[in-house]
C-alpha cells in the first residue's frame, strides 16, 4: 500500500486526497451545466481538465487505484447528467493534439483523445483529404466518438479508424484495432463494459481527394444538418433508431414533436432532438424521455432504446434498473 492509499483508508477525506493528489488544479462543486452540450448538468463534487494524454493517464490511473467514484467526460455532447450533480472527480478531457501524416499513399490523423472530432473532420477536408466528411458537426471528442461508434451520413467510426490507443485499469496500454473494438451500432466493447479501460488517442485513415470535392460533400452535410436539426442547447439524437426505422419519425407519429416539459422541448423541427431551451433540468429532459418512451411503446410497441447516457446521481429519481 503506498501513501495515498493509506491516506485514504485513514482520513476518508476525498477533498484533501484529491489536493494531495492533483495539487490546486482541483475545483468543487463546479456546475457541470458548462460542461454538457445540453446546457443541464448539477455540481461536479471535485472537477479537474486534463490537457494532454499524459494528464489524463496520470488522473485515471489515481482514480482507479484508489477507487474514487468518478466521471470521465469529453465534449458533454452525449450525456444527461443528474440536476443532483456527480459524486467523486469528474475528469474533463481536453487532450487536443492532432497530427496529419500527409504521405502520399497512406495519409491519415492521429488526434488526443480530447480533441474535437467535427474539427478534425473539417481539417482533414481543408488539407484534401476524404474519410471523415461524414464527421462534421459532431460536437463531441475523440474519445466519445471511438467509444460510442458515432457515425453519420451513413458513415461511423467502426469504418474510419484505423487505430486506438487504450489505457486499462491495470495500467497495460494496448492498440486496438476497429475489430478489437467489436462495433455496433452507435457501440463498442469499451461502451459495454464501462469503467475498465479508456480511449488516450486514435488514428484515422484518410485518402486524397481534392480540396473541391470534399469541400463539397462537408457543405453539403451541413446544409443538411441545418435543414434538419434544431440549433441550439441538446445532446443530439437522444435514442437509436431501432431496427428499420428512425426514432425521430415513431416521435412525430406519436404526435410528440413540439410537447414541452419545464423549459425542455422535444424539438418541432426534429422528433428524436430534446432542446433545452434555456433554464431546462435535466429532470425535465427525463420526464420528456420518459413520455416519448412511453407512449412510442404504447401506440406502435417499439421499445426506444437510449443513444445518451445517464450520468450523476440519478438514483434518487430512477429505477436504473429497468
Ligand atoms: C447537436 C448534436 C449533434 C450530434 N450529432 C451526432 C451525430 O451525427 N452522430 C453521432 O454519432 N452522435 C452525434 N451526437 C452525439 C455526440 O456528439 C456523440 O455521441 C459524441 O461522439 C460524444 O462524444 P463526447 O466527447 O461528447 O462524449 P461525452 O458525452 O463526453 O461522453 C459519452 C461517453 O463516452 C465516454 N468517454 C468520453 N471520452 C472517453 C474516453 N477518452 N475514453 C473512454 N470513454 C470516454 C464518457 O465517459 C461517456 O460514457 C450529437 C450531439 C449533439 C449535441
Amino acid at each position: 500500500m503506498d501513501w495515498t492509499q493509506a491516506f485514504w483508508v485513514k482520513s476518508d477525506n476525498m477533498n484533501e486526497l484529491l489536493e494531495n493528489l492533483f495539487a490546486n488544479r482541483i475545483q468543487y462543486h463546479v456546475p457541470m451545466s458548462r460542461f454538457t452540450a445540453s446546457r443541464v448538468g448539477g455540481p461536479a463534487e471535485a472537477l479537474i481538465v486534463v490537457r494532454n494524454v499524459e494528464e489524463l493517464s496520470d488522473a485515471i490511473q489515481k482514480v482507479w487505484e484508489l477507487e474514487i467514484p468518478y466521471a470521465l467526460i469529453g465534449g458533454g455532447s452525449n450525456v444527461l447528467v443528474s440536476d443532483d450533480g456527480v459524486d467523486g472527480l469528474v475528469i474533463i478531457n481536453r487532450a487536443k493534439e492532432v497530427r496529419f501524416d500527409l504521405s502520399p499513399d497512406k495519409p491519415s490523423v492521429w488526434a488526443e483523445s480530447g480533441a474535437n472530432f467535427g474539427v478534425i473532420s473539417r481539417q482533414a477536408a481543408s488539407h484534401g483529404l476524404s474519410g471523415l466528411e461524414w464527421g462534421v458537426g459532431i460536437p463531441g471528442t475523440v474519445g466519445g466518438a471511438v467509444v460510442g461508434n458515432a457515425g453519420a451520413h451513413g458513415g461511423d467510426v467502426s469504418e474510419s479508424l484505423v487505430l486506438a490507443e487504450i489505457l486499462h485499469r491495470d495500467g497495460t496500454k494496448e492498440t486496438w484495432s476497429p475489430e478489437k473494438l467489436r462495433y455496433r451500432y452507435r457501440s463498442s466493447l469499451l461502451k459495454r463494459h464501462p469503467g475498465k479501460s479508456i480511449v488516450l488517442s486514435a488514428t484515422f485513415g484518410l485518402t486524397w481527394s481534392t480540396l473541391g470535392a470534399v469541400q463539397e460533400q462537408v457543405d453539403e452535410f451541413i446544409h443538411y444538418r441545418q435543414k434538419t436539426q434544431p440549433p441550439g442547447a441538446s445532446m443530439g439524437s437522444m435514442f437509436k433508431n431501432p431496427v428499420g426505422d428512425y426514432a425521430g419519425r415513431l416521435i412525430e407519429a406519436a404526435g410528440l414533436k413540439g410537447t414541452v416539459v419545464g423549459d425542455a422541448m422535444i424539438s418541432d423541427l426534429h422528433g428524436n432532438f430534446f432542446v433545452n431551451r434555456g433554464n431546462a433540468s435535466a429532470m425535465d429532459i427525463h420526464r420528456l424521455i420518459e413520455l416519448a418512451r412511453t407512449k412510442v411503446e404504447e401506440m406502435f410497441g417499439v421499445h426506444l432504446e437510449l443513444e445518451i447516457e445517464y450520468i450523476g446521481n440519478w438514483n434518487k429519481v430512477l429505477d436504473l434498473g429497468r
